[in-house]
């Protein structure tokens, strides 16, 4: 197979993430602060707001769309966590996600979507900056886990962005191929990875109740760009709304699902080739 990969344009994705239940997306142990919490949340390191990792986003994705697809999770990817990785052009998951090669006949296959990091609403910013936890932006919640034999009691810390909060987010997914049946199904797993996201958790101690989280597009921006690469190319106010499809805001990731189509015909029409 040829090594060769158009790139056809970009559909940039954006809403907001409502945590319905308190969220925990911890730091890594090298981060840890010294007197701190034993169990803290990540945060910017300039303004120390806490932020959800795009990385933390995506994996939870790729392993729910791993999940539906069935496939064996073959690779240890850090963290005692291992998932699935291949990199045949066809194989859904990996042509969304991304695979790196391992052995010597194999190529990487870069991720056709992007997720940036998600950041606090200026909103929720503000309302979070008001509370009086002692920690900035964020609460303590005591988790008591009992020893099952000697029945010892061990509690522990743990830090989590309070229930209410918001964050932006911005998708972006590549398009690679003006093959509709391709961006169709790409963009299907993507939606229906979000909605399953939303009866799933996001972050640590999901089976505790963290983490619900709730995908909202409805917001005054519109939510989908389908941009043609020519989008790029010109600053000719005219040109620039052909080679754009905007799409308005959504109430409910049901109605997106329902412009899959309608998507992927815009960039499958073959007048951009
Ligand atoms: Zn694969």
């Amino acid at each position: 197979m040829s090594d060769y990969k158009p790139l056809v344009g970009k559909l940039v994705i954006n809403g907001a993430l409502l945590c319905l239940t308190g969220l925990h997306i911890g730091a890594s142990k090298d981060t840890l602060e010294i007197g701190g919490v034993d169990s803290p949340v990540v945060r910017d390191p300039l303004t120390r707001e806490p932020y959800i990792p795009g990385s933390s986003l995506k994996g939870k994705l790729r392993a729910i769309l791993e999940r539906q697809k069935k496939l064996d999770s073959n690779r240890y990817s850090g963290q005692g966590v291992n998932r699935h990785e291949c990199s045949k052009p066809t194989c859904p998951v990996c042509r969304l996600f991304g695979s790196t090669s391992k052995e010597k006949d194999e190529k990487n296959l870069p991720a056709r979507l992007a997720v940036r990091d998600l950041r606090l609403t200026t909103d929720s910013k503000n309302l979070l900056q008001g509370i009086d936890t002692g920690l900035e932006y964020t609460e303590l919640k005591f988790e008591n886990a009992l020893d099952r034999v000697s029945a010892a009691a061990n509690p522990r810390q743990i830090e989590r962005v309070p229930a209410g909060s918001s964050f932006d987010f911005e998708l972006v997914y590549t398009v690679e191929t003006e093959d509709q049946s391709q961006i169709k199904e790409d963009l299907g797993n993507l939606f229906s990875c979000l909605r399953i996201l939303e009866d799933d958790a996001l972050g640590g101690h999901g089976s505790r109740g963290y983490g619900r989280v709730k995908i909202q597009l409805k917001n005054e921006n519109p939510a989908l760009f389908a941009r043609k690469i020519d989008f790029y190319r010109t600053a000719d106010a005219e040109e620039k709304k052909k080679m754009e499809k905007v799409v308005q805001a959504f109430s409910s990731l049901e109605e997106v699902l329902e412009k899959v189509d309608e998507i992927a015909a815009f960039y499958g029409d073959g007048q951009n080739v």
